[in-house]
Parts: structure tokens; C-alpha cells; sequence
């Protein structure tokens, strides 16, 4: 996502915005309070996956990036994947289109992460 001319990290899902070279933290806001997520008894937290996602998956969202993330905090593990408390990606993955790679090599920079 560009904010103020710059391209920002962000959930695909709640929209909250990953801060470079800050940590990102997980809120719960399922029950009207903030509380630490994930929850055992719902959905909240940082998602990541275990094996990488099918390719039609990567390209129904607009400027989806892909990449590895470190979790730690209170993480929950499921059959794919996780869902945890604190995350910060570690590497991005260069995408294959040209027009693609500009946005994905600033936010690498940015971040302070590798392009893979
Ligand atoms: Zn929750």
C-alpha cells in the first residue's frame, strides 16, 4: 500500500499497517476490548503459512507481496501454518513481473529485508 508516496507492508486482511524496522503487534478486538492475540477462540492474530501459496492465490489481491516472517510472542500453530502475537518479515520474494519489482525492491529496502 502507498501512504504519503511510500509503499507500506500491510495486512491483507484487517488492513493494519507494518511499520519498517519495527516490530508488528497483534490485537485481539473480537470482544470490544483489545487483548493480546491470537486468541484460542477465534481468528485474530499474524497468519502465516507453512508451505507457499498456490499461485492463483498470490494474484487475486492487488499488490499482494509474498515472502518468509518471523513469529514469536504467544503463537498458535494450526495444519498450515500459524497464527502469532509479533511478526516481522525477514526476506521478500522479487516477483516475476517487471512492473511488479520496482514497489517489492523499495519495500525490501525499506524493511532492511532480503529479496529472494
Ligand atoms: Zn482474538
Amino acid at each position: 500500500m502507498l501512504l504519503d508516496g511510500l509503499w507500506h507492508l500491510t495486512s491483507t486482511v484487517a488492513g493494519d499497517v507494518w511499520e519498517p524496522r519495527r516490530r508488528f503487534e497483534a490485537v485481539c478486538r473480537g470482544r470490544g476490548e483489545e487483548r493480546p492475540a491470537p486468541c484460542a477462540d477465534h481468528g485474530c492474530g499474524v497468519y502465516a503459512r507453512t508451505h507457499r501459496l498456490p499461485a492463483t492465490y498470490v494474484t487475486t489481491g492487488p499488490r499482494a507481496a509474498v515472502g518468509l516472517v518471523a513469529l514469536w510472542g504467544r503463537v498458535i500453530e494450526h495444519e498450515h501454518g500459524y497464527r502469532a502475537q509479533f511478526a516481522y518479515p525477514v526476506a521478500l520474494r522479487e516477483p516475476t513481473l517487471e512492473s511488479e519489482r520496482g514497489p517489492v525492491r523499495e519495500l525490501a529496502q525499506r524493511y532492511g529485508v532480503a529479496l529472494i
